[in-house]
């Protein structure tokens, strides 16, 4: 671990499964910092418009959505678990059923309003690491450091594949892709905060990187930066 990490806002963007959470999540160990996932927040909205029927596939029932966000408790409980209300959706929200309809959902001006406040709040006190889409362009713009990882589609697809298995769950590689696609699409392509590079954001393309290749750049880069030795 470096010796003295300064009280920094590290904010990680990029395409759909391209490990940015597995990465966050280890420098946040690393580090000592807390971790957010962001879209695990968009995910558990969208599991309540599923679950309520105000969302079916890439259908949204926006005029009865919107309203109901007003009622909604989604949070961050213990160990950066995503709930709503006094329920853990942690395992629910990562399903394929939820992958599809997402997109659509996280499109919607008010949902991201509401997201937004909460990663606000949760990230208030600094020393986190925040992953997501638009965390470097529109929710901490401010952040001391911007990442954006990069990787090749298929070898993305191919991580994607692997973490649903290893869930227990039985995809079809071909969705699998087919859905990366279009989330990355309606991702990048919606008005409200679209997916893409913040200027003063650092590429890591980790295609053929290891989890350690990652964080020995990482630590390089804050080291270089802040000024800081190993
Ligand atoms: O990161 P993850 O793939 O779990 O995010 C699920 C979806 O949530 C993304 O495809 C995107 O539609 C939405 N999202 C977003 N802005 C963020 C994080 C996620 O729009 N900051």
């Amino acid at each position: 671990m470096l010796k003295t990490i300064p009280d920094i806002t590290i904010a990680v963007d990029g395409y759909s499964a391209t490990g940015k959470s597995t990465f966050a999540k280890m420098v946040a160990k690393d580090f000592g910092f807390l971790y957010l996932d962001s879209g695990a927040l968009y995910r558990a909205v969208t599991l309540f418009a599923l679950e309520q029927g105000y969302a079916d596939g890439d259908r949204v029932d926006t005029d009865r959505l919107i309203p109901a966000l007003e009622g909604l408790d989604v949070h961050f409980g213990e160990g950066s678990k995503t709930f709503i209300a006094g329920r853990s959706v942690e395992d629910s929200i990562r399903t394929l059923r939820v992958s599809s309809s997402v997109s659509p959902v996280a499109a919607i001006p008010q949902v991201r309003a509401y997201v937004d406040r909460i990663l606000h709040e949760s990230g208030r006190n600094g020393r986190v690491i925040m992953d997501g889409r638009d965390i470097g362009t529109t929710v901490f713009p401010d952040a001391e450091l911007k990442i954006f990882v990069v990787a090749d589609e298929q070898v993305r697809a191919q991580r994607r594949y692997d973490e649903l298995v290893s869930k227990g769950q039985s995809p079809k590689m071909d969705e699998v892709l087919a859905n990366l696609r279009e989330r990355d699409y309606i991702d990048s392509h919606r008005e409200t905060s679209p997916l893409r590079r913040a200027e003063d954001a650092f590429v890591m393309d980790n295609s053929d990187m290891t989890l350690h290749e990652e964080l020995v750049w990482l630590r390089g880069l804050v080291m270089g930066r802040f000024g800081i030795l190993d």
